[in-house]
């Protein structure tokens, strides 16, 4: 292959944040064709929890491919999708015993709302503002958190309604008067919008993803999973960003102590195979009409079944999960010690290793502008971070969970002298 090979042939519908060619991955770091290497803090947008081409991943993938690389699902299931269904059934609440495979995020919030459709037999879904679930077409009607997804692309699919977020920064920082106001217009919303008897679905991320890296306060999950357990609504976690260790620990709503009646995962169940799921009750999934829904590839990668599986055994083995916690623990009291007195940082924040720095507008520059100029002085040091939130005005850390001290450090040394500069 010519080794200064751009991506000449490809769409320009993606934008990139470096488009030198990659060739190598291990751990933390991409090598490109030049031999050059990059700290990744994306994980591939939350993809990579194991790192790049874990060991223990890679030889699941090697075995399996001398075995069995593809059976349609419909024609013959692999013996490791049915291996794998099981241990999802280990690591989600008991309740929680079927599961359907597909590809994606966007492919699986999608399924999990045909579900809910079939399971209950009403037409809409509420999501919370700010909200990502993915870019196809439900998916995007269901995407709140920026208008670039949706733009161009009006009018979406129908029975969409949205209610907005428990934001404690509209209440002076009350955390309390913003969950009850924001429990009691999602009351509204069902009162003058959407009725009960019309509404198969909520779907929430525990943590805001591309919306910001905001998480959902505890108290206003309990109290929407309540409401809609009393109107037979379904409660949907999107763990797709959120899962898998991420947050520090398996799932994240485990932190609310609440029980989903559906879950949905992608990204770091696969390290990077591409494999989502969704997971929900017997009793759900029976009234899923046989037949109304599937795809070609889902659970018939025997490759992505197979890379699930030692993904999540790496994650346990290895206590990824307390990794998550002590190393974002880190990285946010870092931030907030070298950083958080600086003029346009708004906030420092994180849960596990899904970890924000947040700018506002401050000697004539705006958030937009500081977030940006600060990821690109992290790229020149080649170290690649992305940007979230409804103006891009919140620089995102989501590094892989086997992240060091000292490859945190690298960034942290970069962001606080850029903040010195663009000061
Ligand atoms: N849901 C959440 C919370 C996400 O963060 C994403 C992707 O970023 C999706 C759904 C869509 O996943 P995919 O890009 O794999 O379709």
């Amino acid at each position: 292959m010519d080794a200064d090979v751009t991506p000449h042939y490809l769409s320009s519908v993606w934008t990139h944040l470096t488009r030198t060619p990659m060739v190598h991955g291990s751990g933390c770091w991409l090598t490109d064709v030049h031999g050059e290497r990059w700290l990744d803090l994306t994980s591939g947008i939350g993809v990579l929890n194991t790192g790049h081409c874990h060991p223990k991943v890679v030889a699941a993938i090697r075995d399996q491919a001398n075995q069995l690389v593809f059976s349609q699902i419909n024609c013959g299931v692999p013996l490791v999708t049915s291996a794998l269904s099981e241990r999802l059934h280990e690591i989600t609440p008991a309740s929680i015993n079927r599961f359907f495979l597909a590809n994606s995020g966007a492919e699986a919030t999608e399924a999990a709302i045909k579900l809910a459709k079939h399971a209950t037999g009403r037409p809409n879904v509420v999501v919370l503002q700010g909200s990502f679930h993915g870019r196809t077409h439900l998916a995007m009607a269901m995407t709140t958190s920026k208008k670039v997804y949706r733009q161009g692309y009006q009018p979406l699919p129908a029975g969409i309604f949205v209610t907005p977020f428990p934001d404690p920064r509209l209440f002076e920082g009350d955390e309390d008067r913003a969950v009850g106001w924001a429990t009691c217009q999602f009351s509204d919303l069902l009162a003058s919008q959407t009725d009960p008897s019309e509404t198969a679905a909520f779907i929430v991320e525990p943590v805001l993803g591309e919306g910001g890296y905001k998480r959902v306060p505890t108290a206003f999950l309990r109290a929407v999973r309540e409401i809609c357990r009393t109107h037979g609504i379904l409660f949907i976690a999107d763990e797709v960003q959120s899962g898998f260790g991420r947050t520090g620990t398996l799932f994240c709503f485990e932190q609310a102590d609440i029980d989903p009646d559906v879950i949905v995962m992608a990204k770091g169940l696969g390290s990077g195979m591409p494999i989502s799921a969704v997971g929900a009750s017997d009793d759900l999934m029976q009234r899923w009409i046989p037949g109304t829904h599937g795809g070609t590839y889902g659970g018939g990668n025997a490759l992505a079944m197979a890379s699930a599986r030692a993904t999540i055994d790496v994650i346990v083995e290895e206590h990824l999960c307390d990794r998550a916690r002590q190393m974002g623990a880190y990285l946010v009291s870092a931030l907030q010690h070298r950083t958080g007195e600086h003029p346009g940082v708004a906030d420092v924040r994180g849960l596990g290793l899904m970890v924000a720095i947040e700018f506002e507008a401050a000697n004539g520059m705006t958030a937009t502008a500081k977030a940006a100029a600060v990821q690109q002085a992290l790229l020149q040091a080649r170290i690649l971070v992305l940007t979230c939130g409804t103006y891009g005005h919140v620089l995102r850390l989501i590094p892989p969970l086997i992240v060091t001290q000292e490859e945190l450090d690298l960034a942290l040394e970069v962001i606080v002298h850029a903040l010195e500069s663009i000061h």
